[in-house]
């Protein structure tokens, strides 16, 4: 499914729900009326609504289980975001400056170097599509851990809780816990901070717990799966070239591409690289060379020796790559492909010598167009040889680091829980840094508000003034955030 049609099949849902709402609202008005106050249901143009007060004593009961314990780690919260605060403004400045000074020509040409570049996270477009259920799943973890922080805080500072919900916008999840506002602003600074910290506090403690495991994932899975030893074809699609009997099929163990060791899925993509950027030439054996060689005359084609019958695509023609002047074969040779690959002493090169285990052979190199290869898939039994761009193999054939040790587990348990791990990572750490920035509507609004207050009461600067810089800040920090994303809306449209 495309991004649009996505869209398209989102506000369909959203308009059929809006059409019952209606409909039932003024047919079956009161049944229809006690079900929405029953669950906390609210359907609402382009918006959904779950709220509930049903959570408000399990979460006080929490709270004051461990009040001690929870006050010093929202301490930590505080201190932590306090550091924060200003980092986010200087990135948020950095990262401004450096993508409207950068020119269209310098995005495309700036390969080298370090970059770092604060990304919008968009479905479709900056994420794929397919992984559009854990963006969100972790949206929605990630926003109710956030508020679950609010809602302890405040119960440990006296605020009291009046609900707890979850909107939809279009098909956004985002959690909120509705607080006694007057109540929470009139606390002093300090418990003030403690709230206003707690949800950037839980999603900064997510986002560590989650990164630890996503690091120690390979040996907390190492039980159930063998890891670094290989791949596991998880899926092949319909148009692969590498489909049918002698190709590969799903549940292969790949172990080697030529003479490149696969241990995990970045050394399957290097290797497949490494097979394009250097062509595989093989060690034979001269008795094998006079028996199966059926070369013709040489020709010339396209710049590429040409000396095989072109009507027998099963043969190709190989080239003598070794440094003797005196040979006992011809300088090209037209052998079977396949029979040549399996045959092969080893894998050679320029500088490396033919002979192994007192067996003589000869560096023969297939000759080959830019865009093809040569791939010798080691895997468990039969070897796979294809012949074609390995761009082809990395688009249509899917593999996880993950071979599982028994027959009944499978690999997409691993992968699945892996994936999950990095968008909580992604998602928590992004909802700190969207939510310590000083912007009008988030939570670094008032905690800077709070910060700079208390900072400017205590140097005598009368209140009128003092809200004068909190505006201030909160303008110039939201236009600078407005002025980021324009620009990637730009980079993304044109
Ligand atoms: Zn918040």
């Amino acid at each position: 499914m495309s991004f649009p049609v996505f869209i398209f099949v989102v506000g369909v849902i959203h308009g059929v729900l809006i059409f019952f709402d209606s409909f039932f609202k003024s047919c079956m008005h009161h049944p229809y009326r006690a079900f929405l106050d029953g669950t906390g249901f609210t359907v609402k143009f382009l918006r959904l609504e779950w709220y509930t007060t049903a959570l408000n004593r399990t979460l006080v009961k929490f709270s004051t289980s461990s009040p001690r314990l929870l006050s010093k780690s929202f301490d930590l919260g505080v201190y932590s975001t306090l550091l924060l605060l200003p980092a986010s403004v200087v990135l948020l400045l950095w990262s401004f400056f450096s993508t409207w000074s950068q020119r269209e020509d310098e995005v495309s040409s700036s390969g080298g170097g370090v970059k770092m570049e604060v990304e919008i996270l968009v479905p479709g477009v900056t994420l794929p599509l397919d992984e559009i259920h854990y963006f969100l799943v972790t949206l929605l973890v990630s926003s109710v851990i956030h508020e679950l922080g609010h809602a302890v805080a405040a119960v440990l500072e006296d605020v009291p809780l009046l609900g707890f919900g979850v909107k939809v916008y279009y098909f956004l999840p985002v959690a909120l816990t509705e607080l006694n506002s007057e109540q929470l602003m009139g606390l002093r600074a300090w418990r003030k901070l403690r709230v206003l910290c707690a949800g950037v506090w839980n999603n900064l403690v997510l986002g560590i717990v989650a990164l630890l495991l996503l690091q120690t994932s390979k040996p907390l899975l190492g039980w159930m799966y063998h890891i670094d030893r290989g791949v596991y074809v998880t899926e092949i699609e319909r148009q692969s070239p590498l489909l049918g009997v002698r190709g590969l099929q799903t549940g292969d163990f790949i172990k080697r591409i030529n003479s490149c060791e696969v241990r995990d899925t970045d050394s399957w993509y290097s290797c497949l690289l490494e097979a394009l950027k250097h062509q595989p030439a093989y060690c034979l054996g001269s008795e094998f060379i006079h028996r199966h060689d059926e070369s013709t005359p040489v020709e010339t084609v396209d710049g590429i020796p040409r000396c095989c019958d072109p009507d027998t695509a099963a043969n190709g023609c190989f080239e003598y790559i070794g440094e003797s002047d005196i040979l006992e074969i011809p300088q090209h040779v037209c052998l079977p492909i396949r029979l040549a690959v399996e045959s092969s002493i080893k894998y050679c090169s320029m500088d490396t010598k033919c002979s192994h285990n007192s067996l003589e052979g000869f560096c023969l190199k297939p000759l080959l167009s830019n865009s093809t290869t040569i791939l010798e898939i080691v895997r468990k039994g039969r070897n796979v040889i294809y012949m074609g761009h390995p761009g082809d193999v990395y688009r249509t054939v899917r593999v996880s680091n993950f071979i599982p040790k028994l027959r009944y587990i499978t690999p997409q348990f691993a992968d699945s829980l892996t994936l999950f791990l990095r968008y909580l990572v992604v998602f928590s750490f992004g909802l700190v840094l969207v939510n310590v920035i000083p912007c009008y509507g988030f939570d670094g609004q008032h905690i800077a508000g709070v910060v700079l207050g208390h900072q400017l009461s205590r140097l005598g600067v009368k209140a009128q003034r003092r809200d004068l810089v909190i505006l201030l800040v909160t303008v110039f920090c939201t236009f600078l955030q407005i002025g980021l994303i324009t620009r990637f809306l730009i980079k993304m449209l044109f």
